[in-house]
């Protein structure tokens, strides 16, 4: 009972950003319950060491160069995904930038930058991916919200404001798809130690020391910290679980 609660086995998985970081991360955890993945990034030579990585956990993994701010980039992968997959049950909306300035500093195409890649490539990818999913009976949507979906700072105007917009999208996509047994969640991560956070400690001074004692768990998260929570919001252990956003952060978000 409690295997085929988690279990992925003959499910498919888009995992976007899934070339690295937190979404190498889910895409291990997907892969291990036994789901197909389709890594979507832009370097392709990074999204095909994260094929290999996956098709040696004993799964059909394929890589797609996508844009997922540019909506027909988008639209052309998931008709490969459904073609040479054969199916789409799980989309997992993970690709991120940050660009980290004051408000007065930030231009209009660094604004549009971050909200296209944070927010509107979740909603791009989930509207193309509806219809297969209805087809199925079913799915999963897990989207990457942040600790900034929650507080402000000085230095993410854009992308706080992407971070809060992307748990007000999922609360939306919740209700707009249960009739169709479409859940969708977000997760929020705390700090996690990837490419993304390497570039904040030297551009940040003393967020090491900081993050390391506003954290309860006293660590930075680790990409494997994911794998959990993506094979619980994926698998039908979370049925009667949409619209919510689950803080993955080692305590950061509760401690007063
Ligand atoms: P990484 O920089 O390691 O990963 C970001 C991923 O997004 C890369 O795989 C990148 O692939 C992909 N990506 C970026 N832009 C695009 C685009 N236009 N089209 C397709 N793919 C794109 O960072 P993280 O793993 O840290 O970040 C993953 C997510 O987690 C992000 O949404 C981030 O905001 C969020 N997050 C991270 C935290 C942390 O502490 N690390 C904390 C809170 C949230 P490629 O370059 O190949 O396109």
């Amino acid at each position: 009972m409690t295997s085929q609660l988690f279990d992925l086995t003959g499910k498919v998985a888009i995992v976007t950003g899934g070339n690295g970081g937190i979404g190498l991360g889910m895409a291990r955890g997907l892969a291990d319950a036994g789901a197909s993945i389709a890594v979507v990034g832009r370097n392709e030579a990074k999204s095909q060491a994260a094929v290999t990585d996956l098709k040696a956990r004993g799964v059909k993994a394929i890589a797609i160069a996508t844009d997922v701010t540019d909506k027909s980039a988008v639209a052309d992968m998931v008709a490969r995904v459904s073609r040479e997959l054969g199916r789409i049950d799980i989309l997992v909306n993970n690709a991120g930038i940050n660009i980290r300035k004051p408000p007065h500093s930030l231009d209009i195409e660094e604004w549009r930058s971050v909200i296209d890649t944070n927010l509107t490539s979740a909603f791009l990818c989930s509207k193309a991916v509806h219809a297969a999913m209805k087809a199925v009976g079913g799915g999963k949507i897990i989207n990457i919200g942040s600790m900034m979906s929650i507080f402000g700072a000085s230095f993410a105007p854009a992308y706080a404001a992407s971070k809060g917009g992307i748990v007000q999208f999922t609360r939306s996509c919740a209700c707009a798809w249960a009739a169709d047994n479409i859940q969708a969640n977000a997760i929020l991560p705390g700090w996690i130690d990837t490419d993304l956070t390497r570039r904040a400690r030297t551009e940040i001074g003393g967020l090491h020391e900081r993050v390391l004692s506003r954290t309860p768990a006293a660590r930075w998260g680790e990409i494997g910290d994911f794998a959990g929570i993506a094979v619980f919001l994926a698998s039908p252990a979370s049925d009667f679980v949409t619209g919510t956003a689950i803080p993955i952060d080692g305590g950061f978000s509760i401690l007063g």
